[in-house]
């Protein structure tokens, strides 16, 4: 018998860690032959702490809402064979193995137990919609133990590359799969590729980004946590598709396991002749380091990201000449964050084609949102690009507490922008999101219910723009400044007449001046509660004190 243990961060602030202690005394108390572990988050974050066990010829069982009292009656039903009293929020019987493509049972043999009344994990309205490839393995594996990595396919996907692969032919794929990156631009990934590939130089980069620090964001920490392998995976091939030698992961301070856990990951690889000379006995060598973040969220930005790796202030620059061109130590550098990355491997190992069929024209595959806010079921979806925005909400989210109304979603963290409620029907893709005034952004997506005021939502995006602002162009650092101020004194009674117009004609200036896209983007917030929430500014406004 396995009993695996939820400890991604999520996991550990609902109190996992007293959870795992107590079954690893129970266990030792009683002598049993139960092999305990861990793994990282399964994404509904809303029930954790969530414990499973696997026992021969049982289904996955999943008990959510542990702690460290329920132990042990847990354990009594695991030795009795006999679960009831304690009832496991959902089952596994079978997961869909991605890699191979097909159907595969946990466990050959019966279900003793009746588990009539337990949902199969794919029943749940949570999970019903969700399509997992970037999550493939989070809350599945134990992300210390690379055996349960490869059990799952893992690395396939590099032999694969680097045995019956040129470059050019990794690229290909890349490219036939119409990834765009995940962190926030939405570029074409194999263009990118094929730009830093074909740009002149002995030596290139690759880079993994790993600096998110929109508010209420934590896709990259999950997968970080939960699968490190995976974005080792994906950053090896990049690697030999573009014919770097080294690469860096860029995480931020403030996600001490998932540095923990990605530095052991890196660890595992190179002793299994996965990082370092000779990879596979092919010839490629190449080798990763981490860099830790000082937590400053303008170091996402790619040319202050490389800036901050070579020891300087993280600033960024003008982007006359790309990074894929010169970027780190001014060598051709090709920065992907954690979610693109995570992808290569399932893109590689099932083809590109087969990844454009998921999703809709010119936002291929999924996309990996943290659902945060006013919403029943908060935590980490996958779900396939161009997935209506109410399917996100009501179905997957579970609508709003208290029987509330819905009123506005952000997306794309502070940069981005509130879609309100008469937009629920909106497909959420690259496009769509950026018609409607917001954007992608990294996948940070936080719920407001009908008492939330948005012009305060504004303001608070912005201040912690201002804060955030490096400081080193004067339409951000100003005009954000000046449009904190104006917002300030709205929110504070004392609005004038005319505060609007003079925040729209900022917000023109501001994005056309700015030097990246943080200055650029900022004004998004205030832009877009501006234009379906104007009613809101006006009342605010108009009861002036
Ligand atoms: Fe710095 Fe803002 Fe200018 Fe970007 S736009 S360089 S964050 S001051």
């Amino acid at each position: 018998v396995k009993i695996v243990v939820g400890m991604a961060t999520s996991g550990i602030a609902s109190g996992a860690q007293a959870v795992y202690d107590a079954l690893a005394k129970e266990i030792a108390n009683r002598g049993l032959d139960i092999v305990l572990s861990k793994a990282g988050s399964m994404g509904m974050d809303c029930i954790e702490p969530i414990v499973d066990v696997i026992a021969p010829g049982k289904p996955r069982l999943s008990f959510s809402k542990m702690t460290a009292k329920m132990v042990p009656i847990l354990i009594d039903r695991v030795v009795n064979g006999d679960l009831n009293g304690i009832q496991p929020a959902y089952r596994m019987d079978e997961m869909e193995l991605l890699l191979q493509g097909e159907k595969k049972a946990y466990f050959s043999g019966s279900v003793p137990v009746d588990c009539s009344g337990i949902p199969q994990i794919n029943e749940l309205p949570f999970y019903r919609k969700q399509v997992k490839i970037a999550l493939r393995n989070c809350g599945m594996i134990d992300p210390e133990n690379m055996d349960e990595y490869i059990a799952r396919g893992g690395y396939t996907a590099l032999h694969k590359a680097l045995t019956t692969m040129s470059p050019e032919d990794v690229i290909l794929e890349v490219k036939t799969s119409g990834l765009r990156g995940r962190g926030g631009g939405g570029f074409p990934t194999g263009t990118k590729w094929e730009s830093c590939r074909r740009a002149e130089g002995e030596i290139k980069y690759v880079i993994c980004n790993g600096d998110e620090g929109d508010p209420g964001a934590y896709m990259d920490r999950s997968l970080m946590e939960g699968d490190p392998h995976s974005v080792l995976e994906g950053m090896i091939i990049g690697a030999y598709a573009i014919g770097a030698h080294e690469g860096y992961i860029y995480v931020r301070n403030e996600y001490p396991l998932a540095v923990a856990n990605l530095q052991h990951a890196i660890g595992q690889a190179r002793e299994a002749g996965l990082l370092g000379k000779n990879i596979l006995g092919t010839g490629f060598e190449f080798d990763i380091k981490i860099a830790k973040g000082a937590g400053a969220f303008v170091c996402g930005e790619s040319t202050a990201l490389m800036a901050s790796l070579e020891g300087k202030a993280g600033e960024p620059r003008a982007k006359y000449i790309h990074t894929v061109e010169q970027g780190l130590w001014n060598r051709p550098s090709n920065l992907n964050n954690v979610e693109t990355w995570a992808n290569v491997p399932v893109i590689i190992a099932r083809g590109g084609q087969w990844f454009s069929g998921i999703g809709v024209k010119h936002s291929t595959g999924t996309k990996v949102f943290s659902l945060v806010g006013k919403i029943n079921n908060i935590g980490l979806v996958e779900v396939p690009m161009g997935i209506p925005l109410k399917d996100i909400i009501y179905e997957i989210g579970g609508g709003i507490p208290g029987g509330r109304k819905f009123k506005a979603v952000q997306t794309g963290g502070p940069s981005g922008g509130c879609i309100p409620d008469t937009m629920i029907d909106l497909p959420v893709d690259f496009d769509s999101l950026w018609e409607a005034g917001s954007m992608m952004g990294s996948g940070g997506m936080i719920v407001m219910d009908d008492k939330t005021c948005m012009v305060d939502i504004a303001r608070y995006f912005i201040e912690f723009l201002v804060s955030e602002s490096c400081g080193k162009c004067v339409p951000c650092r100003e005009g954000i400044y000046r449009m904190n101020e104006i917002l300030q004194d709205i929110c504070a009674g004392k609005g004038r007449r005319g505060d609007l117009e003079l925040l729209g004609r900022m917000a023109e200036a501001i994005k056309d001046g700015s030097l990246c896209a943080l200055g650029g983007s900022a004004p998004n917030p205030v832009l877009s509660t501006i234009r379906y929430f104007r009613s809101e500014y006006d009342a605010h406004i108009r009861s002036k004190k």
